[in-house]
């Protein structure tokens, strides 16, 4: 069981105070997915990864801190409110989508690839249609953020989940394409074995959610 505990905030944008859940601990339960995406149990917390001001509608992990740029790029109607009902899968989702737009003005690739990442999960879990165009966005984010050369470690890990990414919303060709590069760069088994089980994957046109158990049962 994950619990729950609340803080007082003070939004940094309108100064309106709220009551946000916070995380006190998540249960950790089953495997990852391929694109690293946290077993059900953990995922169950998701609700909690963005706080949002009642007030002015900012999105962000923490509201009480926010960047000029931030500020105003939200003030410029960046990230504003969604059409969604309340409380709704619906509305959860644009959450994380209006984040994702605020990071994307602010030029962070990676963390707006994250944050669609996460809206396209909220998808998954509640059954709606948008999840292949939530990974087709964060797809389009993180490879722009590997075009800018960083790290090896990091861009090989971004490339491990961008593969997954690319297979779910059935954008095949990049998909192999990323096999190959990937192939190429990080000779570890671990990643040898999964480029392996994506190629298979992505060669029977298979768009369906795989974890590291699968790879271990499959042994490519
Ligand atoms: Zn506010």
């Amino acid at each position: 069981m994950s619990t729950y505990g609340t803080k007082q905030v003070i939004c940094a944008v309108c100064e309106a105070e709220s009551v946000q859940t916070t995380i006190v601990s998540a249960s950790r339960a089953g495997a990852a997915d391929l694109d690293l995406r946290a077993p059900r149990t953990e995922r169950d917390t998701i609700h909690a990864w963005l706080q949002e001001c009642p007030a002015c509608g900012f999105v962000s992990a923490d509201i009480s801190v926010a960047s000029e740029p931030e500020i105003a790029a939200f003030n410029a109607g960046v990230g504003a409110l969604g059409d969604a009902e309340p409380g709704s899968g619906a509305e959860l989702m644009q959450r994380f989508q209006r984040r994702a737009a605020i990071e994307n003005v602010l030029g962070d690739l990676r963390a707006a690839g994250f944050r669609s990442l996460n809206a396209a999960w909220v998808a998954d879990d509640h059954d709606l249609p948008e999840a292949i165009e939530r990974r087709r966005e964060a797809a389009d984010c993180y490879s722009r953020y590997l075009a800018t050369d960083p790290p090896d470690e990091e861009a090989n890990h971004l490339g491990v989940m961008l593969i997954d990414i690319l297979r779910r919303a059935e954008v095949w060709d990049e998909a192999e394409g990323y096999c190959d590069w990937l192939a190429a760069r990080d000779t570890r088994p671990i990643v040898q074995t999964i480029v392996r089980f994506q190629g298979e994957a992505i060669a029977r046109r298979d768009a369906a959610v795989h974890t590291m158990k699968d790879l271990e049962a499959a042994r490519v």
